[in-house]
């Protein structure tokens, strides 16, 4: 097993601050009343009148547009090691998709564009208690029509035709793994951090039982809308177990508060239900986004290095000189390890070609 570099002086200190950043702020945004009464939410946690999510994303965009952003100026292939090689058509499109999504569906649209409508005062938002039901979680697809559509029709549709690159192209979260990853420092978390021994990847069941606890409690809450079964104290454990193990622990405090410890992508790889919903789908397709090796490959091993989901890419294409894709793997269609490797060995094949 190759050596673990040692991080710079600068990292260290940068993680000294980042690590109790994070916890604190995490923890001021989703449970502030741990911090001050609820009618002093507004007082001492909206600054210039405006809500903690609102900063929260502003933050969280800034960070993401600005990395897309300049890997898109700088043309500058992230994925090679020690050597400046120009970014590939497929990678620039990518970035810029992260850069407009996140900037316009995670920024414009649900955060500026409702006060311009609507005509209200900018700087004074009303208290609303930080939503932690992302859609992300599928029981929202059990009770809201729009979640229905959204979870159980589009997110299918979408795994049929271009497999996962939902999560390396558009998803807010997956946004910024991707920018992050991008950094000379995320590349070395990703490079250096992601778990990748057998045992890890066996861990990736943990995934497949958060997907059975979110539709069981999908379910649940369905039966108590509708009067069918209610059952309050049940519906409160299962809400506060999602609320703090599920969004605040694994979501928020490991899935981004771990990138130097872990990689980018542990939420998901290990947590994410609808990941694993798109995985279960994509095994039904016809055609799905599929990386196929060529007599190239020389076994160097730069593909499995930088795939921030821990895939052992080298061993589907030095060993079995094999197609790998959702069916096989957690493969999320970064293209890290197509921009990655030195021998241009690998290549999609088109979304549209037959299973093979
Ligand atoms: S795995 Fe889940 S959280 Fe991660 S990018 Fe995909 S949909 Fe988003
Ligand atoms: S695909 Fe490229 S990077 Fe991966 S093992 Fe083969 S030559 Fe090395
Ligand atoms: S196998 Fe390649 S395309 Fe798939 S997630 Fe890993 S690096 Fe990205």
């Amino acid at each position: 097993m190759s050596k673990i570099p040692t991080r710079s002086d600068k990292e260290i200190i940068f993680l000294w601050l980042f690590f109790p950043i994070v916890i604190i702020l995490y923890l001021v945004y989703k449970f502030p009343t741990l911090f001050v009464p609820l009618e002093e939410v507004k007082n001492t946690f909206y600054f210039f009148g405006k809500s903690t999510s609102f900063w929260y994303a502003t933050v969280y965009t800034a960070i993401v547009c600005y990395f897309s952003l300049r890997v898109i100026i700088r043309g500058i292939n992230p994925y090679r090691a020690g050597v400046v090689k120009p970014i590939s058509t497929y990678q620039r499109a990518k970035f810029l998709s992260i850069f407009f999504s996140q900037l316009l569906l995670f920024y414009l649209i649900p955060f500026i564009l409702p006060y311009f409508q609507e005509g209200r005062e900018f700087f004074n938002d009303s208290y609303h208690a930080v939503n932690k039901d992302a859609y992300i979680y599928i029981y929202n697809g059990f009770t809201s029509v729009g979640g229905l559509i959204y979870i159980f029709f589009i997110v299918p549709i979408l795994a049929w035709l271009v497999g996962k690159r939902y999560c390396s192209w558009f998803c807010a979260c997956g946004n910024l793994a991707e920018a992050v990853g991008s950094t000379t420092w995320g590349q070395q978390w990703v490079r250096n951090y992601t778990p990748r021994s057998k045992m890890a990847i066996k861990l990736e069941w943990l995934q497949f039982l958060i997907l059975i606890f979110v539709l069981a409690y999908g379910l649940l809450l369905f039966l108590d809308m509708w009067q069918i079964f209610i059952s309050e104290s049940l519906i409160t454990a299962l809400y506060n177990f999602q609320v703090f193990a599920i969004d605040f622990m694994f979501g928020a405090i490991i899935g981004v508060g771990a990138y130097p410890l872990l990689g980018t992508r542990i939420w998901c790889r290990y947590g994410c239900p609808l990941a694993q919903m798109m995985k279960l789908f994509g095994k039904f397709s016809l055609s799905q986004a599929r990386i196929q090796a060529n007599s190239d490959c020389r076994g160097i091993g730069e593909c499995s290095t930088v795939c921030p989901m821990g895939i052992d890419v080298k061993s589907f294409a030095y060993n079995k000189k094999g197609i790998y894709g959702l069916t096989q793997t957690p493969c999320i269609s970064c293209g890290s390890c197509i921009s990655a490797c030195p021998t241009q060995a690998l290549a999609f094949k088109t979304i549209f070609s037959k299973r093979s």
